[in-house]
């Protein structure tokens, strides 16, 4: 048996970006707090919790200030309401909010202040949505469905319609088309009525999207693929379906503890794969115990 890691695989450019900031902050000395945790992946989290780096939630920003630690903010980034807090108690903020999702930021802000109704197609508690929920002062809809969107759409506004960063592009294609479709039929039922313009602006991140067609490639021509993630990873459960729907033999592991005997029975080629949180030395140690306990290692 050969097992393989993806070449493809491992930190986008924005998480890499975020652990470098987090890393040189570590060695200048002074304590480094990060509003919760830097990645969904629990691996990467002890990793720089050795390296002395201590994850705390929005409520103990004061404890930051005591024990004159910085807090970074990680590549999710934060609602406006953080910053105001940090400033109001003093806290010195280390930003390393991806610049992909400020921009997202920037560009809600944008709209909203020219009064357009804002729908982001995502999932309104994931960190990253509250931020954006944030500078349109939550003031949006956030919609993971067609159905749902017809439902909760106000049809008589002007809307733009976006997309949380980590989102499957197919998705947010059909439900674009769903809504502009709406739109041209309240403008047939009633030309009269001023019915707003509607802009889809995909803001899905070149980093996820790009990798999908990589992936199917890479699940294709293995028998048996191990994605690695952690449960709380978004684009790790969008980038697992991918993998799952052009093999069915994928299996989701956040931990080496989980892999199963059976899963390789009668494999000859097993790909080890992961999320844009999931670090490249995690992966090689996954593939490095699969072939010793269930066959020969590969590249
Ligand atoms: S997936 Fe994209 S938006 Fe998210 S952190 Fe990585 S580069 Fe930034």
């Amino acid at each position: 048996m050969q097992v393989q890691v993806d070449p493809h695989a491992g930190f986008c450019w924005g998480v890499v970006r975020t652990i470098q900031i987090a890393e040189a902050s570590l060695q200048q000395g002074l304590p480094v707090y990060v509003l919760g945790h830097i990645i969904h992946n629990p691996r990467e989290v002890e990793r720089l919790e050795r390296l002395g780096l201590h994850t705390i939630t929005h409520e103990q920003l004061p404890q930051a200030v005591q024990d004159g630690a910085r807090v970074l903010i990680r590549a999710h980034g934060e609602p406006p309401s953080t910053y105001q807090k940090a400033w109001e108690l003093g806290v010195e903020l280390i930003d390393a909010t991806c610049p992909i999702v400020a921009k997202l930021q920037e560009r809600v802000r944008k709209f909203y202040l020219q009064g357009y109704q804002i729908v982001i197609f995502g999932k309104a508690e994931h960190p990253e949505m509250i931020g954006v929920r944030g500078v349109c002062e939550d003031q949006c809809v956030i919609v993971r469905t067609v159905e749902e969107a017809l439902r909760r759409v106000d049809f008589s506004r002007p809307t733009v319609l976006f997309s949380q960063t980590t989102m499957d592009k197919k998705a947010f294609a059909e439900l674009a088309s769903a809504l502009r479709q709406r739109l041209q039929e309240l403008v047939v039922e009633d030309p009269e009525r001023i019915v707003g313009e509607f802009h889809a602006k995909d803001t899905i991140c070149g980093q996820v999207a790009g990798r999908e067609q990589h992936l199917r490639e890479f699940a294709a021509t293995h028998d048996v693929v191990v994605f690695v993630a952690g449960r709380a990873s978004s684009n790790g459960r969008v980038l697992y379906e991918v993998c799952r729907s052009v093999n069915p033999r994928t299996y989701f592991i956040e931990s080496v503890d989980e892999l199963e005997p059976c899963w390789f029975a009668d494999a000859e080629r097993v790909g080890v794969t992961g999320a844009t949180s999931t670090p490249q030395w995690y992966m090689q140690e996954v593939a490095r115990l699969i072939a010793h306990r269930f066959g020969r290692a590969g590249t």
